[in-house]
């Protein structure tokens, strides 16, 4: 493949160019897009910034990040929006897209400016953090988005039954003597915006889905014609509730981790397509927040840098099932045009070269924060270059490999 002027040029035997980056044995395909990327900024830079949250993105094998709204001020408006993209612009490592909140401040008590935003090329909403409480407000938002095609993505929880809750809702939280989060505190939620969207024909996105009840839920929607899509963390790909009987604070997320059969149901629906993509919630929290004892510990873990290596760790997929959940479809939904393109000649170099069989454990990370669930842990997989807008953002050190090969 020879990428030139940001595009790749050609593709066949007998290539040559100025810089070469030795593939073999790895999968080459369009740089991953992650629909669900906390990055701090403004508000809380001591976690991460656009900058640190870019580079690690970058060493995670992704070219477009989808920046959440819950950033202090909350991105509700054209000005935070424009931001957030112009501090992606200044790091050029990955585009960044702001996500806008739907509600003024993520209050929850009255919709933003979603006009304004929308016409400032904003079309992903959510007040990630939280799920929007008030259906009538749902509603108001979806009406307003559908006319000009946004996507309300939600955050499914009923808060009435989530509140000082820790974990998941089963057999450890009881051992443990723990107030848990109930699986229903998420099909609640996506079952009645299922239905407020079907009444509006606007387009619905469920973050982070976690219960088999949910991916039941969503699938019975798609069946039906309703304009759903779905999203599941790598996390929640790999990991069960029991592994918070040891490690605490590690793996306290929300949605919480939840039994082996929601696990197998998430695997499933990742599989045969009723979940569209994998999507990070790459949430850091420096420490001490991250180490404080179960109770204590803040929700959230990061992701970027393992997401790839988990999700092929965890789920048998074959490589162009790969490229679809961690880029092609990600980018469709969230209209990253340059982005998620089957490798062919003319499109954007935005790549992702990734070695499916090289087994590393992570231990450090390019992300300001380390509050990550994989640290010490086996991980089959791994990016090996990034490549954005033609050029090299991961992997290449032309000093230690002597003209790149
Ligand atoms: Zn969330």
């Amino acid at each position: 493949m020879l990428v030139e002027d940001g595009v790749v040029a050609a593709i066949g035997p007998d290539l040559a160019g100025s810089t070469v980056l030795s593939c073999e044995g790895c999968w080459v395909g369009p740089g991953f897009v992650d629909l669900h990327t906390h990055l701090r900024e403004p508000g809380q830079e001591w976690k991460e910034d656009v900058a640190s949250g870019s580079a690690a993105a970058a060493v995670g094998g992704y070219t477009a990040v989808m920046a959440m709204p819950n950033t202090d001020p909350a991105i509700d408006s054209v000005a935070v929006a424009e931001l957030v993209r112009s501090l992606g612009d200044q790091a050029g490592l990955v585009e960044v897209r702001p996500a806008g909140a739907i509600t003024a401040g993520r209050r929850g008590a009255r919709l933003a400016d979603l006009e304004g935003m929308l016409r400032a090329g904003v079309s992903w909403f959510t007040d990630d953090g939280d799920a929007v409480a008030d259906p009538a407000l749902v509603r108001n938002a979806l009406e307003v988005l559908s006319q000009r095609g946004g996507v309300l993505a939600e955050h499914a929880e009923e808060p009435s039954l989530t509140a000082g809750a820790h974990m998941h809702e089963g057999s450890v939280s009881s051992l443990l003597g723990v107030k848990g989060m109930p699986a229903s505190a998420e099909s609640a939620i996506v079952a009645r915006d299922i239905l407020i969207a079907a009444d509006t024909g606007a387009r619905l996105h469920i973050q982070h889905l976690s219960t088999e009840a949910a991916v039941e839920l969503v699938a019975a929607a798609k069946s039906r014609g309703i304009r759903v899509t779905a999203e599941v963390t790598p996390h929640h790909l790999a990991l069960d509730h029991t592994e918070l009987k040891e490690h605490a604070a590690r793996f306290k997320m929300k949605p919480p981790l939840r039994r082996r059969e929601d696990v197998e149901a998430v695997r499933g629906g990742l599989r045969d397509g009723t979940i569209d993509a994998v999507a990070t919630d790459h949430a850091p929290h420096a420490p001490p927040e991250a180490n404080r004892p179960l109770q204590d510990a803040t929700f959230g873990v990061i992701g970027l840098e393992t997401a790839a290596a988990v999700v092929n760790t965890a789920v048998e997929l074959k490589p162009r099932e790969f490229f679809d959940r961690l880029s092609v479809a990600p980018a469709r939904l969230g209209g990253f045009t340059h982005h998620g393109h089957w490798t062919e000649k003319g499109v954007f170099a935005n790549l992702a070269v990734f070695d499916p069989k090289k087994q590393w454990v992570p231990g450090s990370f390019v992300s300001r924060s380390s509050n990550s669930p994989f640290v010490g842990r086996p991980l089959r997989g791994k990016v090996r270059f990034t490549v954005y807008q033609g050029r090299v953002t991961h992997g290449f050190n032309p000093s230690v490999s002597g003209g790149g090969r």
